[in-house]
């Protein structure tokens, strides 16, 4: 694997683990906060039960009252009329009742739930009377179970009449029923149950344990040190807060929220207990979501830096392949400007041999010219000197000769490589130009004692060329045979190959070495031998008859062995 995909995985790597750890610590705090907040929500719900049921206690404590001044100034008799309207309005009134001055309740509604007759004294019940009567104020006692089933308190309310005390007009309040009616809905069905116990514990409502009325929780629910006993007790001191127990008969946790309700002077506490399993269940939505989020987060992640490997490994093979592409054409043009660079070092070389060789081919003529006119001044007219005249003119003629042939051919090299040499281009007969060639040359072969030999075949062989240009072809070939023969012949063999006319001229001369053989044709290009030396020239030759032959379309190649001879093919 190459550092880079390594380094992105471990990003990668990376980035999940922080992802997830981000993701635990938030859930833990989300958890706690759910949790925080699932409390307060039951015990504002706990506050507003708490708040209806004041609210109705009170609301049922001020009707008395105010029942208590309308029937003032009434007899005991006309009572029960005022009563009856107020009883069947009021929910959770369960009766109404006069207990006169002496303390014997004398008239009531409904009649069978009051004991008419029965005298407080008598009974003992006198205590709240006494206390009304004293004070002036309105009693309510502690609850009670009553004789109709239930739990109820009293509300006594004292009248005077004239500064005169008459009595008592006192209600039964159920608070069971009020309760049931006011507590029932604050939670949901099934999801939990509200209650309400006096500053002594004893059970005033439960939605849950209707048996509970009257009873304490405490020895029937719970032990005396167990978790839900603790929050009782808070109850019982009229505390607010939330609490959390294991309840034996169900065999779960629940999260209990109390408030105290006040009403004149009772504080008692209503609680809402629900299954904690409750809030697991939203902290557990909660966290799933929050699982399902983090898992699309890793995803996501996992998805990206798959990409990105992806797409680095793309760019890395590009820029592997740009290397090499670079690499390659930087070595290329390396070669490239090797090579130039042995050609221009081949170049000054030439142009070295080339000032050389032109400065000695010029300087050799002039010289000799310079020389042969110096003695023909000083000659006087005798027959001797005329004779030594004849031989300088002609030495002098010869050198002005070689010196324009030298000048013609830097000509024609020149012309050929700026493409400058034209080409008469005609119908011509190729043996007549062979047999022309051969004739100018005739002389100096016969001058060194080498015959030239031609095997045509046929009369004639019309081609198409520039005559004069063919000839200095042919002579320039014919002349280097003769000039590197010593001994033997030439032979010059015309044969058509291929629909082409194929010229051979061989010679019985000394031959070119094989390595030589393919830059003799290159300009002033000679090969380094005693007989070169001797003979002299320009090294122009053979590159103006490639120029000549390549001008018409032809070619021209040379085979030789050395010391065996030479041979020139020329194909047109
Ligand atoms: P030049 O003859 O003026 O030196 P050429 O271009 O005609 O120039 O010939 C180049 C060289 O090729 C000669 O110098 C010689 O070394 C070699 N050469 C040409 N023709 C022959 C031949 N027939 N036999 C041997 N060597 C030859």
């Amino acid at each position: 694997m190459s550092h880079k995909k390594f380094a992105t995985l471990a990003v990668a790597a990376l980035l999940i683990v922080v992802v997830a750890w981000f993701g635990h610590v938030t859930n833990q705090e989300v958890g706690e906060i759910v949790q925080r907040q699932f409390t307060e929500q039951q015990l504002l719900l706990t506050r507003q039960a708490a708040v209806g049921i004041e609210g109705f206690l009170e609301e049922r404590t001020v009707l008395i009252e105010v029942l208590a001044e309308e029937i003032a100034d009434e007899s005991p008799e006309n009572m029960t009329s005022h009563f009856m309207p107020v009883y069947c309005r009021s929910r959770g009134i369960s009766s109404i009742g006069f207990v006169n001055s002496e303390g014997v309740i004398v008239t009531g509604y409904p009649v069978e739930d009051v004991a008419i007759g029965l005298d407080l004294y008598a009974t003992n019940k006198n205590a709240s009377f006494d206390r009304a009567r004293d004070t002036g104020e309105t009693y309510t006692t502690n609850p009670l179970l009553l004789v109709q089933g239930g739990i109820g308190s009293h509300i006594g309310v004292p009248i005077y009449s004239d500064g005169e005390f008459k009595g008592v007009v006192f209600a039964t309040i159920d608070i069971s029923t009020l309760s049931e009616r006011y507590l029932a809905d604050v939670i949901p069905e099934g999801r939990g149950h509200v209650y309400m116990i006096t500053r002594i514990g004893r059970s005033l409502y439960d939605g849950a344990h209707k048996e509970m009325i009257g009873k304490k929780y405490i020895g029937s629910f719970c032990t005396n040190d167990s978790s839900y006993a603790e929050i009782l007790s808070e109850q019982m001191q009229e505390k607010e807060g939330t609490g959390y127990y294991f309840d034996e008969s169900s065999g779960e946790w629940r999260i209990v929220a109390y408030t105290p309700v006040v009403w004149r002077d009772h504080v008692w506490s209503v609680a809402t207990s629900v299954p904690a399993s409750d809030v697991d269940a939203l902290v557990h939505s909660v966290y799933r979501k929050q699982i399902l989020f983090i898992a699309i987060v890793i995803a996501i992640i996992l998805a990206g830096s798959g990409s990105i490997v992806h797409i680095f490994s793309r760019w890395n093979r590009e820029l592997e392949n740009e290397v090499e592409r670079t690499t390659e054409d930087l070595k290329r043009s390396n070669t490239e400007l090797e090579s130039a660079n042995t050609r221009l070092k081949e170049l000054d070389r030439l142009k070295s041999e080339f000032v050389s060789m032109v400065s000695h081919e010029l300087k050799t003529p002039l010289t000799s010219i310079k020389l042969s006119m110096d003695i023909l001044r000083s000659l006087s007219g005798s027959e001797k000197d005329i004779r030594t005249k004849d031989e300088l003119f002609g030495i002098v003629d010869r050198n002005i000769e070689r010196q324009s042939r030298l000048v013609n051919d830097l000509l024609d090299i020149s012309r050929i490589e700026t493409g400058n040499l034209k080409f008469n281009l005609e119908p011509v007969d190729l043996y007549d130009i062979i047999r022309e060639s051969v004739r100018s040359m005739r002389d100096v072969a016969e001058e060194k004692g080498i015959s030239i030999h031609t095997d045509l075949e046929g009369e004639s062989l019309e081609i198409t060329g520039d005559r004069d240009r063919l000839v200095q072809v042919f002579v320039n070939l014919i002349g280097n045979a003769l000039k590197f023969t010593e001994k033997g012949e030439i032979r010059i063999q015309v044969r058509m190959v291929a629909g082409h006319p194929e010229i051979r001229i061989s010679d019985t001369g000394i031959g070119i070495p094989p390595d030589e053989l393919g830059r003799i044709f290159g300009k002033f290009h000679q090969v380094d031998s005693g007989l070169t030396r001797e003979v002299g020239g320009t090294g122009l030759g053979l590159a103006i008859c490639r120029g000549i032959i390549k001008g018409h379309g032809g070619s021209i190649r040379a085979e030789s062995e050395v010391g065996r001879g030479s041979t020139f093919v020329i194909v047109l």
